[in-house]
């Protein structure tokens, strides 16, 4: 049996676009690995993306109490001065603080039972055949005529099928925080620029808090078992982890957050979402709303079978990034305090004309 349609990937951009063809009334096959038992970071949901979820139907999901509105975000970015951004100034409502693993298990949820047919599997192999796709995982392999690719960074087809660019060598260290303190911490996530680099915190809605290193991964950063007393040197973040008595709870982990993207987002049979099309520096806290937004646009089009909505998704898809790295460009450009800092000064560098190469 030929499918009409395939989703690979299991992250928010696999499971909107798994639930907007179940709601269409297409049973897509959903192809995609068990979720890992850790936890994974990237929690700051913007406020962008609350209209995206209840065009779904799916805003609910944001009630649970795993979850916690992010009314007050502080930035230490320019000078040492913590300026707050409230949420009272925006129209759509706060931010949230996610539980990433309940909100991506409540996506998959309703698209399972909305009618797509999910398989626990992780693609091997997919190769385009007489306009017909050969998915090989570990069982029996399937055959589908278009494949949406939301397989994150790795890109299964789309990066085989078109060019991969990439404008930085941006990564993280990251690593989760707990308190025996009985008093209530203060709710807020603080985000601070360094020599090397910069920082991010917030507190999560079960008390822990979540910690996160970027710098460029080729530049000369710490051991992960550094983590914590380096954190302990910044300025903002150091007091709020003292003054609540927050303790390193996991060992820190990496993870690659460069910012990179495949141009055409399309081709012939397949259509690339979420970080599969591109992936953005998480100061930018845009890529779980890209991922919604991309799933929703690339859906909408297939379901139309409209070849023109489609090329207009690639091309949204292409102003999205030339946006995105012009506001990166300028809000890396506001902080001018390390100048001799290799990863300042790169940022800098590329402030008019951002390098992007095509990947290796
Ligand atoms: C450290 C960090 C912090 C971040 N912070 C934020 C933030 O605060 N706010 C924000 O909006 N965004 C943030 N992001 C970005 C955000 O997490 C991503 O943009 C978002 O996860 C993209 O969703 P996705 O579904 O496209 O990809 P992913 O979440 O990467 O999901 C990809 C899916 O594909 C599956 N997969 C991979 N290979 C295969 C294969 N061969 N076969 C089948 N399945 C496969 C994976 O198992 C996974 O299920 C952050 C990212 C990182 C790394």
């Amino acid at each position: 049996m030929i499918h009409d349609v395939a989703v690979l990937g299991g992250g928010i951009a696999g499971a909107t676009a798994a639930l907007r063809l179940a709601q269409a009334g297409l049973q897509p096959l959903w192809i995609a690995p068990p979720q890992g038992d850790g936890f994974k970071p990237g929690e700051h949901l913007s406020a962008a993306a609350l209209p995206l979820l209840k065009a779904l139907g799916s805003d609910a999901i944001l009630q649970s109490q795993v979850h916690r509105h992010a009314h007050s975000t502080y930035s230490a970015w320019g000078s040492h001065l913590l300026i707050e951004r409230n949420a009272i100034v925006q129209l759509e409502g706060p931010p949230t603080v996610l539980d990433r693993s309940a909100f991506e298990d409540a996506l998959t949820a309703l698209a399972i039972q909305t009618g797509a047919r999910r398989t626990y599997e992780t693609v091997r192999d997919v190769r385009i055949h007489e306009d017909t796709w050969h998915i090989g995982t570990n069982s029996d392999p399937v055959t589908a005529r278009f494949v949406f690719d939301a397989t994150g960074r790795t890109a299964v087809v789309a990066s085989k099928h078109a060019t991969r660019f990439q404008a930085d060598k941006l990564g993280c260290q990251y690593a989760l925080f707990k308190t025996t303190e009985t008093t209530a911490p203060r709710p807020v996530t603080l985000i601070e620029a360094e020599e090397r680099g910069w920082w991010y915190m917030s507190l999560l809605a079960n008390g822990q808090v979540v910690l996160n290193f970027y710098t460029d991964t080729d530049l000369s950063s710490f051991d992960n078992a550094e983590l914590e007393s380096h954190a302990h040197r910044t300025t903002a973040i150091a007091t709020y982890l003292t003054e609540h008595g927050y303790r390193m709870l996991s060992r820190p982990a990496r993870l690659t957050t460069n910012s990179t993207w495949i141009a055409p987002a399309i081709g012939p049979g397949w259509v690339a979402i979420g970080d599969a099309a591109a992936a953005f520096d998480p100061l930018s806290s845009h890529g779980m709303t890209t991922a919604l937004w991309s799933a929703i646009a690339a859906t909408d089009a297939f379901i139309a079978r409209d070849r023109q909505k489609m090329q207009e998704y690639a091309d949204s898809v292409a102003k999205g990034v030339r946006d995105y790295l012009s506001a990166r460009s300028a809000v890396y450009a506001r902080e001018t305090r390390w100048p001799n800092s290799p990863f300042w000064a790169r940022r800098h560098a590329t402030a008019h004309t951002p390098a992007a190469q095509p990947a290796g």
